[in-house]
């Protein structure tokens, strides 16, 4: 991929794909459809528009398996909605609710919880189960 080449992202607010030129990244853009800010915040999907955002997202995705019940998933939440706010502009960070989305989290063979799962065009790359601060989140999504 060239420098410069746009970059295709999911919008937090309604995950609609957005089509960013690479030079706008640090300008706060903002979605076309519904006006939320695009990056720095996780984005919620379902088993109705996870493929076709892996299938589309130019950047690394970064899912988080997660349940309600699951206490260290709640203890991890706010570390994972900052790590997101580091990389914003270098991967998307998601969310998937394996209470609510029980076949997605069976296609990915997740089996305990927190579990994030890190993927490329749709392939998984590495994946690791536990809570994590902030800091230690960052570094394993960019492969530290
Ligand atoms: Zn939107």
């Amino acid at each position: 991929m060239a420098a410069m080449d746009p970059i295709v992202v999911p919008c937090p607010g309604c995950r609609a794909l957005n089509r960013l030129p690479a030079d706008r990244i640090g300008d706060r853009p903002v979605c076309s459809t519904c006006r939320t800010p695009l990056l720095g915040a996780p984005v919620e999907l379902g088993a109705a528009d996870f493929d076709r955002v892996l299938a589309h997202c130019t950047l690394p995705v970064v899912v988080d398996f997660w349940a309600g019940w699951c206490g260290p998933c709640q203890a991890m939440a706010p570390n994972f909605a900052a790590a997101a706010q580091d990389l914003a502009g270098r991967a998307v960070f998601a969310k998937v609710d394996t209470e609510a989305e029980p076949t997605l989290a069976a296609r990915h063979d997740v089996r305990s919880i927190p579990c994030l799962v890190l993927l490329r065009g749709g392939h998984e790359v590495r994946r690791t189960a536990g809570a994590m601060p902030r800091a230690q989140i960052v570094r394993w999504v960019q492969g530290a």
